[in-house]
């Protein structure tokens, strides 16, 4: 069984160089560790299930960047694909072949998009599909629910998931409080709350955006009749409904989290949000939708959204590369790996007596250590994150990587084969020692 020590000397050493240049050290807040201490790992190279640091020390990767490595690191015919076009050139500035078959693959994957704009973050994203729905409706009230994570898009930080909830901001500084001001934040799988919002300020609603299948405060999938209760209301309202996919678009199935649960009786989101997977590692994402909305944005209409790097050649062919490669053989692997993962996950903690539940969207799961089904941001605060904190360090020492926040979806790929899968089962045991310690000893 792998012991990896504690410390990580190069990997501390690289992060003594990057904290005097990089606030935190890092590009990304949740990468610094700070949620559960110790030197964040400095990776050098990953090659199918496995991360290589720069100890030297190899892991089983859970992470998979935050989810786009779903066919693993370095996939041959991705290499390829990048190989191939990055000899031609790296950026043109003009439309290049590989966006139109990203987007016609896209649009091909999920029925109700009929139109997407490429950009190059799921923040950018969710930005530009915020004011493409302003400017349809003419109008500015925008609703989000409590721990869900759409990237830093100012009016979308209010009690966000992900580094905020890792970190437990009440919301960002830097955000005015007029564009605070234009946020409703409102509890996921809350029908009644949401139906008393519209009562209220229906008519000056501009959207409503949700996560498909939240995984930005662990994971907690909409309720049986949510989606479709704002699918409803929103309509009723003449607002429009974004269904964020950046997580789990091309993940949960080939098209997304709308494949498991739509169609729904009461018609489709307006307009969805990608990115992750869609760019197979390199930075590409995509908002789209309804073609009567899609055509207010420039050059047709009104709506002002572009990007020097959008469209990047390099970026669509790995993305469409990736795509390609994700076969139903994929999806049928990625659930079975989830399958043994979290049956694993949940005997283990069972036996050990540590208190928690595990839940799960498509092949996403997350492991909440406290009792009963999580299906809010509250419920999702009420675990005792020095557990998973114990849990994490276990299993990074036995060369497992998770997320190192007890917020976040864990995330595996179509190669974590067989061998992979048993390195993660075998190092359980002694997480879930760690996890019942922590327990024992720490009040949450
Ligand atoms: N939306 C969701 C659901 C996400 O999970 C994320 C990132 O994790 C984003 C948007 C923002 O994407 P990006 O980090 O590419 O800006």
């Amino acid at each position: 069984m792998t012991a990896y020590p504690l410390d990580a000397p190069v990997s501390q050493a690289l992060l003594d160089r990057a904290t005097s240049v990089t606030p935190g050290g890092v590009n990304s807040p949740v990468r610094a560790f700070r949620a559960v201490g110790g030197t964040p790992r400095f990776m050098e190279s990953g090659s199918g299930p496995y991360l290589c640091d720069v100890d030297g020390r190899e892991y089983v990767d859970l992470v998979c960047s935050w989810g786009p490595m779903i066919l693993g690191h370095a996939h041959p015919a991705v290499l390829d694909a990048v190989r191939g076009t990055i000899e031609k050139g790296f950026s043109f500035g003009t439309p290049s072949e590989n966006e139109v078959a990203l987007a016609e693959e896209i649009v091909r994957r999920v029925e109700p998009v009929e139109q997407v704009r490429l950009v190059s973050s799921g923040t950018e994203a969710t930005m530009s599909a915020i004011r493409l729905a302003r400017g349809y409706t003419g109008r500015s009230l925008v609703v989000k629910f409590a721990g869900c994570y759409h990237g830093h898009v100012d009016s979308l930080l209010a009690q966000a998931g992900s580094g905020v909830a890792t970190f437990a901001l009440p919301d960002s500084a830097g955000v005015p409080k007029e564009m605070a001001a234009e946020t409703i934040v409102l509890p996921y799988n809350d029908l009644a709350a949401f139906e008393e919002a519209f009562a209220e300020r229906g008519a000056d609603i501009a959207a409503v955006i949700t996560e498909a299948s939240p995984g930005n405060m662990g994971v907690v999938p909409p309720a049986p009749g949510f989606t479709e209760g704002l699918r409803r209301v929103t309509a009723q309202h003449g607002a429009l409904l974004i269904s964020d996919e950046v997580m789990t678009g091309f993940r949960c199935s080939a098209s997304g989290w709308y494949g498991l649960e739509g169609p729904y009786a009461a018609g489709a989101p307006d307009l969805f949000t990608f990115g992750k997977v869609m760019g197979g590692g390199f930075p590409a994402a995509a908002f789209g939708g309804r073609a009567d909305v899609m055509a207010l944005l420039a050059p047709l209409g009104p709506v002002y959204q572009a990007g020097t790097l959008s469209g990047n050649p390099v970026a669509t062919a790995a993305g469409l590369a990736t795509l390609q490669q994700c076969t139903p053989d994929v999806y049928d692997r990625l659930s079975a790996v989830a399958d043994t993962l979290t049956a694993a996950v949940g005997e283990e903690l069972s036996k050990a007596g540590v208190p928690h539940v595990v839940q799960r969207a498509g092949s996403m799961f997350s492991v909440f250590f406290r009792n009963g089904a999580v299906t809010d941001y509250d419920e999702a605060r009420a675990q005792h994150v020095p557990a998973f904190a114990a849990f994490f360090h276990s299993m990074l020492s036995q060369g497992v990587y998770l997320p190192p926040s007890a917020f976040e979806s864990w995330f595996v790929s179509a190669s974590h084969d067989d061998a992979a899968v048993e390195r993660v089962v075998a190092a359980l045991p002694a997480a879930a020692s760690a996890a019942a310690e922590a327990f024992a000893t720490i009040e949450s």
